[in-house]
């Protein structure tokens, strides 16, 4: 028998990250093998190169991915050459978590591109039950967004709102402008912050009623909601600092979303705020493979492709980890010619 190989990205250590050849990947029974054809980069990624995120190595990294199926194990029946999407998170079925329906939570969890290998390499496989059929009308482009999107919309399940209502975005990168746009398809009026003037323009397009600088929240929010505050306050810039400015921005009895990832902090958060509004905070975490399935049927609805600013050939890789710390840069993704 032949041995293939097939080209991965793969880190050794920390800060270190280079194209290896590793044998080609064989379907298990119920598994199917993908070509990757767009790939995303985001924050976790580049927190796993850095070491930031505790990561398993060597490791391929990576865990955005869409592509075609090339081979399939005998028990599937997606057919060679659907475009699919990849849902990265592995769950054990059996632990407490997954069977009390939360397999997104399980305790044996693991992300491709961080515990086990990731999806930046030409072959990538994985059970065919975490793959979602990507329709024919989603352009290439806004299917290298899918990922992010079905995270998106399980943060947004989470939250109760209704048309008419209003809703604060905190952060514009990504997944802010992504959730302007679902919370404004949702009949919810959304008022984008950040400091970046580029990115307040593009929320207004994609579905802002307004946006200002993070120190004009206060007075636009105020002013948009007659003194009353918000249903709902989303941050999507990971900082104890905007936190804590979703919690002073949210009206009584509102709800935060949190949506960035906060590791640690040391400034403190307005603690008696959170008790005093009888605020509700949520926490989402991953996605089910139904959120990505709803993020699926949603993205001709979407506008996704202004989003991603630039698109570089698979060959140059290891040059996202930079491109997407730049702040001219919002999604950053990879295309396998
Ligand atoms: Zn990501
Ligand atoms: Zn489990």
């Amino acid at each position: 028998m032949m041995l293939l190989s097939m080209r991965a990205l793969v880190s050794t250590k920390p800060e270190s990250v280079e194209f290896a050849e590793l044998p080609d990947p064989v379907p298990g029974p119920e598994e199917v093998v993908v070509a990757p054809r767009t790939l995303g980069i985001c924050g976790t990624d580049v927190k796993v190169l850095k070491g930031s995120i505790p990561a398993r190595r060597p490791l391929v990294v990576g865990h955005e991915a869409v592509g075609v199926v090339i081979e399939s194990g005998p028990d599937t029946t997606l057919e060679p050459g659907t475009r699919v999407l990849i849902d990265p998170a592995s769950s054990c079925g059996k632990c407490d978590i997954c069977r009390r329906g939360k397999p997104h939570l399980c305790r044996n969890a693991g992300l491709m591109g961080r515990e086990i290998d990731g999806v930046w390499a030409e072959r990538v496989v994985v059970p065919e039950h975490r793959l979602v059929v990507i329709p024919e009308d989603v352009s290439p482009v806004a299917a290298g967004v899918l990922q992010v999107l079905g995270t998106v919309v399980h943060a947004q399940r989470q939250v109760d709102v209704f048309p008419g209502q209003t809703a604060v975005v905190i952060g514009l990168g990504v997944s802010g402008q992504l959730m302007v746009q679902l919370l404004a398809l949702r009949g919810v009026r959304v008022l984008g912050i950040t400091r970046s003037a580029w990115k307040r323009e593009m929320a207004e397009r994609l579905g802002a009623t307004a946006t200002s600088s993070p120190d004009e929240a206060a007075d636009l929010v105020a002013e948009a909601t007659s003194g009353r505050g918000p249903e709902l306050v989303v941050e999507a810039a990971g900082t104890e600092q905007t936190l804590a400015q979703a919690i002073d921005l949210a009206g009584v009895g509102g709800q935060v979303l949190v949506f960035g990832t906060l590791g640690s902090g040391g400034q403190g958060l307005p603690y008696y705020q959170l008790y005093f509004k009888e605020l509700t905070v949520h926490n989402p975490r991953a996605a089910l493979i139904h959120d990505y399935e709803i993020g699926v049927s949603l993205a001709g609805r979407l506008q996704l492709e202004p989003i991603v600013t630039h698109r570089i050939p698979f060959d140059r890789a290891p040059q996202a980890f930079d491109l997407v710390e730049e702040p001219s840069s919002l999604k950053v993704l990879l295309e396998v010619t």
